[in-house]
């Protein structure tokens, strides 16, 4: 008699999914020159040999961001069948009034709406909306998801909220609503003062702001009023999930961590997902011991200059995975969250 499988048919072969890319939208930057003047916008203050580098990937990222066949052959190079496309980093616009926020907004969604269309089997996006006013962030993920988007990408913060904060509640019950991914992936860093030389604001910062949504979410109770929330980290959840023990032994100790949750803080980070966008093949094979290997995601950071340029080789690399667990971050999992 044949054995009962434990779990359902899987697919024969998972796609192989890039979760972290980026496109930058001419529209979009068209927008923001008309838009933004007058208004104020934050920028990391960055040192004259930061800005002159960042000059030169800018143009590699637009090539890359307009010219799809170009970017197909870049897939194709490395092994991906689906790139998951999100919003250049540039583009939250959390700064804009809301009707504006709103406006650009639906420029990305809308364009965004006609890659994926014109690539159906190679691109999947996920949409963004303008936080910053969380109740047309709302409507406009919903008539995102209407045109076939297939989660969200937010920032680590609006301009004056982290995420935990109350008023952008509605925008995390419209999310677990769908069903589908919110990926979250942070703008620089707030407070540049100190972090303007030697690519700072980046290398250190992000990893920072990833550390802070995540405690904000997590210490204002957020994943246990909306359970079934999928929130996808960018660049492994930063600097958090290593410093788990500190902030288990803060909760055991400081009756002011645990107003809002009675779990330790790692319980919640085993209810996160994480990409594999953090550059040493061990660190993965950490964040799979530490959250579960379900929770991880293949994903690259084409095309900025800083990009894994083989992801699914850098996968290869991480020890002590099992050949379906190596599927399941390759694109198992993404497949399964994303809907495919
Ligand atoms: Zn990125």
């Amino acid at each position: 008699m044949a054995k009962t499988p434990k779990t359902p048919k899987a697919r024969a072969i998972a796609p192989v999914i890039d979760f972290h890319t980026h496109i930058n939208m001419p529209e979009v930057q068209a927008w923001i020159r008309a838009n933004a003047r007058g208004t104020r916008r934050p920028r990391p203050r960055v040192s004259p040999a930061s800005a002159a580098f960042q000059k030169r990937q800018d143009a590699t990222v637009r090539s890359r961001s307009t010219d799809m066949r170009a970017r197909i052959r870049d897939m194709d190079r490395v092994g991906i069948d689906i790139q998951v496309i999100s919003a250049h980093l540039t583009h939250y616009c959390y700064w804009a009034p809301a009707r504006l926020g709103l406006e650009v907004a639906k420029i990305f969604n809308d364009h965004a709406a006609e890659i994926v269309a014109a690539h159906p089997d190679r691109f999947v996006c996920l949409a963004t909306v303008p936080l910053q006013a969380p109740k047309l962030a709302v409507r406009e993920l919903e008539r995102a998801v209407g045109l076939g988007h297939r989660g969200v990408q937010i920032s680590s913060r609006t301009e004056d909220k982290e995420l935990g904060d109350p008023a952008l509640e509605p925008f995390w019950e419209a999310a677990e609503a769908t069903g589908l991914p919110v990926y979250v992936h942070p703008h620089g860093f707030t407070n540049t003062e100190r972090m303007g030389e030697y690519f700072l604001w980046n290398s250190i910062a992000q990893p920072l702001e990833e550390a802070m949504a995540m405690s904000s979410i997590i210490y204002s109770g957020l994943l246990d009023r909306y359970p079934r929330l999928k929130i996808v980290m960018a660049h492994g959840g930063g600097f958090l999930p290593y410093y788990a023990g500190r902030v288990d032994r803060a909760f055991d100790i400081r009756p002011e961590t645990r107003v809002n949750i009675n779990r330790k803080p790692s319980a919640y980070m085993r209810k996160f997902y994480y990409d594999t966008c953090v550059y040493n093949a061990d660190m993965v094979q950490f964040l799979a011991r530490k959250v579960g290997v379900g929770r991880i995601v293949m994903g690259s950071d084409y095309p900025v200059f800083l990009k894994e340029p083989d992801p699914v080789a850098f996968v290869k690399k991480v020890r002590g995975l099992k050949a379906r667990d190596r599927r399941r971050i390759t694109g198992g999992t993404a497949a399964r969250l994303l809907k495919l």
